[in-house]
């Protein structure tokens, strides 16, 4: 089993206390596969080009020790208005945070916003059930046909997860729509890196037998 990291912030972010390089370094020494750096786009603003040249760079430093991917994560309270989705092309992988908040944007006005990515899409610590009660439709479907995966982020901040670890009968729903599957520590700092938590969620993910997020596995 591979073990993978999806979700990561460094010092791009306004909450992230390390560098690229320190989450890297972290990651490998305590032998994840796949490590996500995730910033926030509204912390990156106009850094962008040097954000994605930094972690470009260590993804070839440290090929052969650790994958590493350049996503980012992408606020949708609203939804920003100057950020342009032909970066993306540049990413392998964008998050999109708080659909499931009470300000979020609008899911169907986020399925034709998200068009307009050109790398793959995931849907971070959403309570994806939430959601589908909110909008009266099994969004399982929809995230399985718009080729959208959804995160297990066990990052402690999220009922969602907790009651997921323990609610077979959500657990079996998530595997039966063949969803592909993230999984994501949301670290801000290397101190609260968690290998137990880690672990047992890429564990869950693999329980699930769905397809694991961006191909890896
Ligand atoms: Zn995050």
């Amino acid at each position: 089993m591979k073990i993978i990291d999806l979700h990561n912030h460094t010092r791009y972010s306004y909450d992230g206390q390390n560098t690229a390089r320190e989450i890297i370094e972290n990651a490998a020494a305590n032998n994840v596969d796949v490590i996500g750096i995730t910033d926030h786009q509204f912390s990156i603003g106009a850094k962008i080009g040097e954000y994605i040249e930094e972690i470009n760079a260590l993804k070839t430093e440290f090929s052969g020790k650790i994958t590493v991917l350049c996503g980012l994560e992408i606020g949708t309270r609203p939804a920003p208005s100057d950020f342009p989705p032909k970066i993306s092309g540049m990413l392998d992988f964008c998050l999109f945070e708080s659909l499931d908040s009470n300000k979020g944007m609008d899911i169907y006005e986020f399925l034709e916003w998200k068009k307009l990515f050109l790398c793959p899409i995931g849907l971070a610590h959403t309570d994806i059930f939430g959601l589908s009660k909110r909008y009266k439709t099994d969004l399982l479907k929809v995230l399985k046909r718009e080729k959208i995966f959804w995160e297990i982020n066990f990052s402690g901040n999220y009922d969602y997860y907790f009651d997921f670890i323990t609610n077979k009968q959500k657990q079996c729903a998530v595997s039966e729509s063949g969803i592909s599957i993230s999984v994501g520590s949301d670290t801000h700092w290397t101190g609260d890196f968690d290998k137990k938590r880690l672990v047992q969620a890429n564990e869950l993910a693999r329980r699930l037998k769905n397809p694991i997020a961006l191909e890896i596995d």
